[in-house]
């Protein structure tokens, strides 16, 4: 997840560096001793019929979902390994009818939780309950303007609903952001989904690429190709610098493709110059790329463990058969702590490498069929990676 906002305030010495790791010192800290953030898809099924699922959920309850006993000794054995932050999805984790017993377990085990959902069934009840329950920030999906969206989303009714879950936990005191997974189908309507979240309140404005994982291997052929992309995230990074220059609240963040970072960076010391961008690369060093597998992992509703939320096809482990502890010992995890010395083609020689560490390893592999291959949605220049064009990343 790249910090859109906190970089450009900090390129500019409005906020201090060391604000931005306090915000978040795990993903500053060395990935080889970090205990993961968790991402817990807690079940299978969702109203909605997202094309880019990751987890191709389905509408109806699976019987494979992990049950309340076998996700209280989860949460367990996860607080006893050392895990702070759980982020809980789905599916739609709201459908789950005992999502609020295992939130209050969390909470007395010392687990920080977030929630990722559509939005759909966050009314007033279920917000001042998620706030009570200490739930710290809820992400909520939307995909374009009401008309697009409910019919993208599959939901008649979809679009009000989500901006009514974000005014509704906004209400209730919870951090909320909008979340918008970009590909050519909804490109232009990021400006739309922006003036829709700031309306009903929302903290963050988060831009996703696309993975191509679940429903969303389909949908490769509607993704932005890097040229595009590039253009998409400039425009991004203008707006987030007007909204910022307005004093608006929103903050602006992207994610699932590590190098907007660098694009970022060049951004940066086009407009700012290289005092500016020295800043910001001292942080994007510190927090250094990808970490699927390393500072984060998933787990599915059947308690698969993986690298992250988008890669279910590696498997770490399964929890509760295998304790936690055990699969973070998989040899899978070293091996992604080596990544960069395995990346080939372009990600191989890029300049970039410590700031990125190749992106995403499973879009590389659905791409291409090789896990070390580069990542194919890359927004930057083959001048760029080599050190041709300006570029001021003295990582080279
Ligand atoms: S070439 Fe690879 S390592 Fe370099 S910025 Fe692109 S994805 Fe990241």
């Amino acid at each position: 997840m790249l910090m859109v906002s906190d970089m450009l305030e900090i390129a500019r010495g409005r906020i201090a560096e060391e604000r931005v790791r306090a915000k978040s010192p795990d993903r500053f800290s060395g990935a080889s001793e970090a205990v993961p953030l968790v991402v817990w898809n807690v079940c299978q099924h969702c109203d909605l019929r997202c094309p880019h699922c990751y987890l191709a959920a389905g509408t109806r309850p699976a019987a494979t979902d992990l049950g309340t006993r076998e996700a209280h000794a989860l949460i367990d054995d996860l607080a006893d390994c050392g895990v702070r932050v759980i982020i809980f999805s789905g599916g739609e984790p709201l459908l789950r009818p005992d999502l609020f017993e295992l939130l209050a377990h969390a909470r007395d085990r010392g687990i920080a939780a977030q929630l990722s959902s559509s939005g759909i069934h966050l009314d007033e009840r279920a917000a001042g309950k998620l706030a009570e329950l200490g739930v710290g920030y809820v992400g909520i999906s939307v995909d374009g303007a009401r008309q697009f969206n409910d019919r993208y989303r599959g939901l008649e009714g979809a679009f009000d609903r989500a901006l009514a879950g974000v005014r509704h936990a906004h209400a209730a005191g919870i951090k909320t952001g909008v979340r918008m997974t970009v590909t050519r189908q909804n490109a232009e309507q990021i400006e739309v989904v922006l003036a829709a979240a700031e309306e009903a309140g929302a903290d963050r404005f988060y831009v996703s690429h696309l993975v191509y994982a679940g429903r969303g291997l389909r949908l490769m052929g509607d993704d932005l190709a890097p040229s595009e992309s590039r253009a998409l995230l400039k425009r991004l990074f203008a707006l987030a610098e007007a909204r910022l220059d307005a004093g608006a609240k929103v903050r602006f963040v992207t994610g699932s493709n590590d190098s907007d970072g660098p694009l970022l960076l060049t951004w940066i010391a086009e407009r700012h110059g290289p005092e500016a961008s020295a800043r910001v690369e001292r942080l994007l060093r510190a927090r250094g790329g990808n970490s699927a597998g390393e500072k984060l992992v998933a787990i599915d509703p059947r308690g698969r463990v993986h690298p992250d939320q988008f890669w279910q096809a590696v498997t770490l482990g399964t929890v509760p058969e295998q304790p936690f502890e055990e699969i973070l010992r998989h040899p899978m995890r070293a091996e992604l702590r080596e990544r960069v010395t395995r990346l080939t083609g372009r990600c191989s020689f890029c300049r970039f490498q410590e700031l990125c560490r190749g992106s995403h390893r499973e879009r590389a592999h659905a791409a291409t069929g090789h896990l070390w291959a580069s990542d194919p949605a890359c927004v930057m220049t083959d001048d760029e990676i080599v050190g041709q064009g300006g570029s001021p990343c003295s990582a080279a």
